[in-house]
């Protein structure tokens, strides 16, 4: 099978000309978005009070699926709204709002991402993934994956972020990968068909304008016997019905999609994949956080 064809890798002088543009564009809100589950139009929907103006959060009146309804443009958050620069000032807002829940909720979230999180993808990838290229959608700067990397794995990366897609093709070009800077669907498109062992969806299902047609991509990309590997914000978490608007879930504007355990299984089966691992202890109410595994196949 041929290795997937880039279009667009992250340190061509072509890529980085195409940085510099998107860099220096506007910022401005896109046009009110239907359900990304149902496509249902909630035009007329009550505004949820988690809302923060003037980002729009909405419960479908269809189906229940909870997302935010005015998300910025693929470009803004590439550039002005990337992960790197918004998560920074969340966590001043957060410090200066509630600044001992704020000190405490990031120790728990940093013993969660160094320890817990790492020893459990690395795991999941061991025991059912085979040994092979692996591809991790919205890598940062590619630490998580590098990590958690099982031998004979080879990383490949997409990632929206510029300065953080340039950071991840360092770390995975020594190790006989490659990253792609720019839109998840987009890049998964332009894949070879089976081609990866694993895909691995760490923080990403949040973030995407359509979560459905980015399963359905990295299942396509996906050998037979390959998983998808999901962790995703747990919006019916015991922690978000408590803490409502100061949930560390809801983060404005680069979370557009709100999971619960159901919504995330309907939207893996309307992507046409499989649930290959999703038990009581991947979706513990007490976790902010879920996991799941999906494959092509059941
Ligand atoms: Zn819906």
């Amino acid at each position: 099978m041929q290795p997937p064809v880039p279009k667009h890798v992250v340190g061509e002088t072509v890529s980085r000309a195409d940085d510099r543009v998107n860099c220096s564009s506007s910022m401005a809100t896109s046009s009110v978005r239907p359900c990304p589950l149902c496509k249902h139009r909630n035009d007329e929907s009550p505004t949820s009070p988690l809302s923060r103006d003037p980002w729009v959060i909405k419960a479908c009146e269809n189906c229940g699926f909870v997302y935010l309804v005015n998300p910025p443009d693929v470009t803004e958050l590439e550039c002005e709204l990337a992960w790197e620069k918004t998560s920074v000032d969340e966590t001043a807002r957060r410090r200066t709002a509630t600044p001992i829940a704020a000190v405490f909720g990031a120790q728990v979230a940093r013993f969660r991402r160094q320890v817990l999180a790492r020893r459990k993808l690395k795991s999941l990838l061991q025991r059912l993934a085979s040994p092979g290229p692996v591809l991790d959608v919205g890598c940062g700067w590619g630490h998580t994956l590098e990590e958690n990397l099982p031998d004979g794995f080879t990383p490949w990366g997409i990632e929206l972020s510029v300065n953080l897609a340039e950071q991840a093709r360092q770390r995975f070009s020594r190790l006989g990968g490659q990253v792609f800077q720019g839109d998840a669907v987009t890049h998964l498109r332009e894949q070879s068909p089976g081609f990866f062992h694993a895909v691995t969806l760490i923080a990403i299902l949040e973030h995407v304008l359509d979560p459905v047609e980015l399963l359905h991509e990295a299942g396509r990309v996906l050998s037979s016997q390959g998983v998808v590997v999901i962790k995703v914000p747990n919006f019916a978490s015991v922690n978000r019905r408590i803490r409502g608007r100061r949930w560390c879930g809801l983060r404005f504007p680069d979370h557009v999609n709100y999971f619960t355990p159901d919504s995330l299984v309907r939207s893996a089966k309307k992507a046409g994949l499989h649930i290959t691992r999703f038990g009581l202890f991947d979706r513990q109410p007490t976790s902010d956080n879920m996991w799941c595994v999906l494959s092509r196949t059941s």
